[in-house]
């Protein structure tokens, strides 16, 4: 049973953010700072270094506010690297580590009965390759980027989820790991949000007023109930 919050007999879906939330960030960063520099030092000839630097001064350019930055094909287009992602994805393959909790708490809200979906500022083929082993608990897979075209979770995003699922944000339950997209945002509209804090680095006291310090989870499983309650 999810934990109480609101009134948890009106949730249907429980979402969940991708990177960080459920999955830790060392594939996808394997992937832009050594797969693509290095493809890039070879072709050129280059030291890894003198490839990285010149890639990472590409990457900031464009910055996470244009549709690009997350668009990988865009990138080996633009470096002129004759390799396909799918070639990239599959080096780094065993940095994927989907977090310790995460399949028993899947498990446990999918027993009872709650439609778990996916909500993703990543392009549809990073969630895709780094979500495989727990894919079937998902309805959906919603990507800002490869979806809707937005550069970040916006509360715009989330209503349009609400839409497409057909549910009240009332019904919605969100947790991820950034502040403003995966808590603030959310919010905004009626969802029920969590703020997933594995680090326990946020200091509570500062940013969290006392009524949303229940809000503020280190671990997935602090989502359901105390079975001893
Ligand atoms: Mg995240």
């Amino acid at each position: 049973m999810l934990r109480a919050g609101q009134a948890r007999e009106d949730i249907k879906v429980v979402s969940f953010d991708v990177d960080g939330t459920l999955v830790s960030p060392g594939f996808v960063d394997c992937v832009w700072l050594q797969g693509i520099p290095k493809a890039y030092a070879e072709k050129e000839g280059l030291s890894f270094e003198q490839a990285f630097e010149y890639v990472k001064s590409e990457y900031d350019k464009i910055g996470e506010h244009r549709i690009e930055w997350y668009n990988i094909d865009y990138w080996l287009r633009k470096f002129d690297l004759d390799i396909p992602y799918e070639r990239l994805f599959k080096k780094y393959e065993d940095e994927i580590m989907i977090y310790e909790e995460v399949e028993s708490v899947l498990a446990v809200l999918e027993e009872e009965g709650y439609e778990l979906i996916l909500s993703s500022n990543a392009a549809n083929e990073f969630i895709e390759f780094q979500i495989e082993p727990i894919k079937r608990f998902f309805s959906h897979v919603f990507s800002a980027t490869s979806d809707f075209g937005e550069v970040k979770k916006t509360n715009g995003f989330f209503a349009r989820v609400c839409e497409i699922l057909d549910v009240k944000p009332q019904a919605v339950v969100h947790t991820g790991d950034h502040w403003v997209f995966d808590f603030l945002n959310p919010r905004k509209i009626g969802i029920t949000a969590y703020y997933l804090d594995r680090a326990r680095k946020r200091n509570v006291t500062d940013e969290v007023r006392k009524e949303d310090d229940e809000f503020v989870i280190s671990d997935l499983s602090e989502l359901l109930d105390d079975p001893d309650c």
